[in-house]
């Protein structure tokens, strides 16, 4: 029994608006009497685990409103692991209302947002990593996002997580045991054993918050600024690259008066487009204010990505817009308008020399050194004389990725979405999925761990009495029980004394 029991909850289960299918839910341990009161089935009871057939009939006429398909799932082996009924209706809002309308006149209760859930976790059906999990699928825009979720709906942080604990609660176990048992035949713990069991930990845990980043990067996606001058192609590759990635439907409007956002599915990570229109030198006030909003979104976003029509020659305004863009951090230049005959007049001697790094990207008749680039090894002197625009790189900044691209023909979009992959998200190959964690409260608690344990380290090492020791190694234990579920008092009792045989 469970603290719920009493309560039988429902709620329509699938989303507002017409649809082929509505789904009523109920949960509780009223949910099969109460579904039977309303449908009309051909024999009871209800199969466990079975679709049976049924009809809504409307109480005072006996009139049928409906025809359903009625799952019944018995406790425990259900969602919630209480007694669930689904109802499935045509998806009618209104049949679902007046369904609804009926469970509550016979009982049930509205579910708070999240309650079947909290349900599960709450009768030790999911842990607490599971139920985000379930959150985190729903939520999920991309497949690969929806196979990071599944694969935590199986427990993978839990389980990725609960070694570490097992380690630590063994120490735990073991100091407690020297204590509560000193006069017994315990073996003593040795301080720089405590020092390795500790750092052993510390660099497993130090393992999984490293990959918060990347999970970070799949859980919310990334946002790319594409910038550059008027007429250079902007809008143009927006929507190369939107059209060969399917766009994503998001409900949320993500449109602002001055800048236009798109998200496509890069490579299963969800990647918001802002066009952010010509930024050039504000006239008046209105517009100084309109190009500081939009330089904001630009270093807001993760990455940059800066087009330049290669077909004309550099100017000034690239140059003062590369100056800005530099110190924001991600960059990527596209030479756009490849289709054309170019011009490399007046490229900062930067550019040319980082193209000449990646001479696979770099098409014919690209420069005027494009005759080196194509069969020498050695890149001549980038023709110092054309570079009035040249650029102090700074010492330690990596030069931005370049590629050649044409909105026109689609050359160069290929490299081009290899290149923002490669920047946005370098860990890629890295985290098998399951590997990593995707959410903001598991990498906070982990890092808290890590703090205690870098006290226990400390404490260890300055040989601090083992109560004091306890003291920080619980503040590194407590944690992990919020991601992965409480260890209680019996647990390191259970340890002690299946360990150590204490009192045999
Ligand atoms: P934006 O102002 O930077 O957004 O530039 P647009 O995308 O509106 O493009 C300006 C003009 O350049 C349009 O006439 C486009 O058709 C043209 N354009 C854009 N990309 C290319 C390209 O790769 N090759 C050629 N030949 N023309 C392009």
């Amino acid at each position: 029994m469970n603290q719920f029991s009493e309560a039988t909850i429902v709620a329509i289960s699938t989303p507002p608006g017409r649809g082929g299918l509505g789904v009523v839910r109920l949960s509780g341990g009223q949910a099969i009497e109460i579904a039977t009161r309303l449908i009309k089935l051909p024999k009871l009871p209800l199969e466990t685990q079975h679709a049976t057939r049924g009809a809504f009939v409307e109480a005072e006429s006996g009139r049928v409103l409906d025809q359903v398909v009625v799952t019944c799932f018995r406790a425990p082996h259900s969602y919630t692991a209480e007694d669930v009924v689904e109802i499935s209706c045509h998806g009618a809002p209104i049949i679902l209302r007046y369904l609804e309308e009926c469970c509550l006149a016979e009982g049930a209760r509205p579910a708070e947002p999240g309650e079947f859930t909290m349900r599960a976790f709450l009768n030790g059906r999911i842990d607490l990593t599971q139920a985000e999990a379930v959150r985190d699928l729903i939520e999920s825009q991309t497949i690969y996002q929806a196979r990071v979720a599944a694969q935590q709906l199986t427990g993978s942080v839990s389980a990725r997580l609960k070694p570490h604990k097992q380690v630590l609660l063994e120490l735990i176990a073991r100091l407690e045991a020297g204590i509560d048992f000193a006069e017994d035949d315990v073996s003593v713990i040795h301080w720089q054993e405590i020092v390795t069991r500790i750092d052993r930990i510390r660099r497993d845990l130090e393992t999984v918050a490293a990959g918060y980043e990347y999970g970070r990067i799949v859980r919310e996606g990334l946002t790319l600024a594409i910038v550059g001058r008027p007429n250079v192609g902007k809008s143009s590759l927006f929507n190369r690259l939107l059209n060969e990635e399917r766009a994503i439907v998001t409900a949320i409007p993500g449109t602002t008066r001055d800048l236009v956002a798109e998200t496509a599915n890069l490579g299963g990570i969800p990647l918001r487009f802002v066009d952010t229109a010509g930024v050039r030198e504000a006239q008046d006030e209105v517009e100084k204010i309109g190009v500081e909003r939009t330089f904001s979104a630009i270093a807001d976003s993760d990455l940059r990505l800066m087009v330049v029509d290669a077909s004309e020659p550099w100017t000034g305004e690239d140059t003062a817009l590369l100056e800005k863009l530099r110190p924001l951090g991600s960059l990527l230049i596209a030479l756009n308008k490849s289709d054309l005959p170019n011009v490399a007049a007046g490229l900062p001697r930067h550019i040319i020399a980082a193209v000449s790094d990646r001479r696979s990207n770099v098409a014919p008749g690209f420069s005027p050194a494009h005759a080196a680039l194509k069969g020498g090894t050695t890149m001549p002197d980038p023709v110092a004389e054309t570079v009035p625009g040249d650029l102090d790189m700074g010492a330690g900044v990596t030069p931005p990725e370049i590629v050649r691209t044409s909105a026109l023909t689609g050359e160069g979009i290929h490299e081009l979405k290899e290149n923002i992959l490669a920047l946005a998200v370098p860990a890629r190959d890295v985290w098998p999925e399951g590997e990593f964690i995707t959410n903001l409260r598991h990498q906070q608690l982990v890092k808290d761990s890590l703090a205690g344990l870098v006290k226990a380290h400390q404490a260890a090492e300055q040989h601090t009495p083992h109560e004091m020791l306890l003291l920080d190694l619980y503040d590194a234990l407590r944690p992990l029980d919020l991601i992965t579920g409480a260890t209680y008092a019996d647990d390191v009792l259970d340890i002690i004394f299946k360990t150590f045989c204490v009192g045999k």
